[in-house]
């Protein structure tokens, strides 16, 4: 083992990053933080959350001080904000994917996950190209979905050449549907932290976005789960990996930690930490951030007993807070969730979820859809499936968007952020969701779905109308054409 870690990690990439001997989270200074704020003042509040509304990332003491508002009042008028700041800078759209589990082999033995080395019980397993494919024509060409994230173990057997084939392959992958054809356009990936010439490979074959989940930013506690001698085992690896992502090229990245390992005010802190330290060094904060809360996986007692559970009632605040703290960026909420809950978040501040969600190996084209503990890394709370979450959405007013135009014109990276920041991105791409859901509804849904979503795309062209009537008769054609089934 401990080779195979010398091999992997290069200390270089790692050193280059940092000043001198330590790191950019600083486990102290986050607690004295946190202590200095627990009695917060509702002007300074309200000051906060002006700057929260010019879209500016929040410092450390600010937020320290969102994290501490006890009063329902005040709490309320925060989450009116997230709501506010989310309509300014996304609209009122919802992006959608689908994980795909292509391999649980790993040589990491991390305390609160399924796939880790130290689970008997695990049925191991790889995706061949046949059955990736398979799983792409299932997800593609019957469900209907457009972006997915990839998800791996970290082992020798599946290293990034066998990374960047599965993504070839599900990009090679076109199906007939109703009208002109199913595929997949945009392959996010969640994968172990790499070598600059690796991620250099996946940039080459075109992934969308990197992202990988420091789990927990407190020092002491990601040394108590990840064994020392294995690769996840190094705290610095995985903390400056989204450096290296930079500096090969890829635009988007993806930060998170797993809520319940630690105090969650504290994780929040983190995540803060890490997003000011990327836009401090790259100009560009990280597309988006996810926040996993802890659910029972195979063999870990500690998932069912977390020592730090995280309530509703705090998750809901946590979500508040990261959406008024970094304004700018993409919140993902999972079907870890339960249904309930993730509508809530997807109204006051989430802007991704996914949807139809199965995180079995080979689970989207085989016909069993149960739950299986020793085939999952963890039990899911939410598996409705893609229509149910578009249809409950639409009855919100809510428009999910199957939009990747940003991606394939460039609207990447530091240019997404100024979009983003100044507005922008939100009114752009309301043409872009409105063609895309009519495709999606006349190619996937049923005549139901169709019937119950009709008043939300009606609701969007009007505001069309309204906001951009310079370009309203051109959109029109154009969306005359798609509903007559012209697809681009
Ligand atoms: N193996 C890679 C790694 O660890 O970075 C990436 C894939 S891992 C399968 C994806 C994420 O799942 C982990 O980063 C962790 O946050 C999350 N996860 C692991 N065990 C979990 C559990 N019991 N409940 C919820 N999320 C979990
Ligand atoms: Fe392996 Fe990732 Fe699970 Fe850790 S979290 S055991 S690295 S799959």
């Amino acid at each position: 083992m401990s080779t195979l870690k010398e091999k992997i990690i290069k200390p270089d990439e790692i050193t280059k990053y940092m000043d001198g001997d330590r790191d950019f989270i600083d486990d102290g200074a986050i607690e004295r933080t946190l202590a200095q704020h627990c009695d917060p003042d509702p002007t300074q509040v309200r000051d906060i959350l002006a700057k929260s509304r010019a879209v500016e990332t929040l410092t450390p003491d600010e937020t320290a001080v969102l994290l501490h508002v006890e009063d329902p009042e005040l709490l309320e008028e925060m989450r009116q904000t997230a709501r506010e700041v989310k309509l300014k800078v996304y609209d009122n759209r919802i992006v959608t994917f689908a994980p795909l589990y292509m391999s649980n082999l790993c040589v990491n033995n991390c305390a609160y996950c399924g796939f880790r080395t130290g689970n008997p019980d695990a049925v191991r397993r790889k995706l061949s190209m046949d059955e990736v494919r398979r799983e792409t024509e299932a997800l593609a060409g019957e469900i209907g979905h457009k972006r997915l994230i990839v998800v791996y173990g970290e082992h020798p057997e599946t290293g990034a050449e066998y990374i960047a084939d599965t993504i070839r392959t599900v990009y090679d992958v076109e199906v007939p549907v109703r009208h002109g054809k199913g595929c997949i356009r945009r392959v996010n990936i969640n994968a172990a932290p790499m070598s600059i010439d690796d991620l250099r490979m996946l940039h080459d074959v075109g992934i969308g976005t990197f992202q990988v989940f420091q789990e927990t930013y407190h020092h002491d506690t990601y040394a108590s789960l990840h064994p020392a001698d294995t690769i996840k085992g190094d705290y610095r690896w995985r903390l400056y990996c989204m450096h290296r992502a930079f500096e090969a090229g890829v635009d988007d990245v993806g930060i998170g930690t797993l809520f319940g390992l630690y105090d969650w005010r504290f994780e929040v802190m983190g995540l803060l930490q890490h997003a000011r330290e990327l836009e401090d060094k790259f100009n560009i904060g990280p597309h988006t951030i996810s926040f996993p809360r802890l659910e029972p996986a195979g063999g870990s007692p500690l998932t069912r007993h977390p020592r730090h559970r995280v309530s509703d009632e705090d998750f809901r605040r946590l979500v508040t807070v990261l959406r008024l703290a970094v304004p700018y960026t993409g919140l993902i909420i999972t079907a870890r969730e339960s249904a309930e809950l993730r509508d809530e978040v997807l109204v006051h501040g989430c802007t991704q979820t996914d949807a139809s969600t199965r995180i079995g190996i080979g689970a989207y084209s085989e016909t069993d859809e149960d739950q299986h503990e020793e085939r999952q890394q963890f039990m899911l709370g939410d598996t409705r499936s893609l229509e149910e979450l578009i249809v409950a959405l639409a009855e919100k007013g809510i428009i999910t968007s199957f939009c990747t135009a940003g991606y394939r014109c460039g609207r990447t990276g530091e240019c997404i952020m100024d979009l983003l920041r100044t507005g922008q991105e939100g009114r752009f791409c309301k043409l872009n969701a409105v063609l895309t859901f009519r495709e999606w509804l006349d190619d996937f849904a049923s005549e139901e779905a169709r019937t119950l979503c009709e008043p939300v795309v009606q609701q969007e062209i009007a505001e069309i109308r309204e906001r951009v009537p310079q370009v309203y008769e051109k959109f029109m054609e154009h969306y005359h054409r798609t509903a007559a089934g012209a697809r681009d």
